[in-house]
């Protein structure tokens, strides 16, 4: 690293606000995206850092009355992101790739989407 720093620190705030929006935006849950679509998505992208972190998220925006449903989660064995995803939401089609959410009807609602329909194969 060079003492010289070129770059005004006011472009390097305007990069960093940047930043958050799109990262803002790529954390939103969709409209009707489930719990379990979410956290796929969330925790392909970003990892788990060990907590509810993802949860937590979907919950505020999307169940913001499912106050108890990180301690629900952990009791079905999902004490962070991904065991919620491995212990609560093991039912997934054997795929390569994300699917595209077939998004939750009901709001407030945490039980995934039915992926069925979407499955190509018998
Ligand atoms: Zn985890
Ligand atoms: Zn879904």
């Amino acid at each position: 690293m060079t003492q010289d720093r070129k770059t005004p620190q006011g472009i390097a705030d305007a990069v960093q606000a940047e930043l958050v929006e799109l990262s803002e935006l790529m954390t939103e849950p969709g409209e009707r995206e489930c719990l379990r679509c979410y956290l796929l998505r969330m925790i392909n992208e970003f990892g788990c850092d060990g907590a509810h972190r993802w949860t937590i998220r979907w919950r505020d925006r999307r169940a913001p009355r499912a106050r108890g449903l990180p301690r629900r989660l952990a009791q079905l064995g999902g004490c962070c992101d991904c065991e919620v995803m491995l212990n609560v939401f093991p039912q997934y089609p054997e795929t390569d790739r994300l699917l595209p959410c077939a998004g939750q009807p009901q709001p407030g609602s945490a039980a995934p989407c039915n992926l069925r329909p979407l499955r190509r194969t018998a």
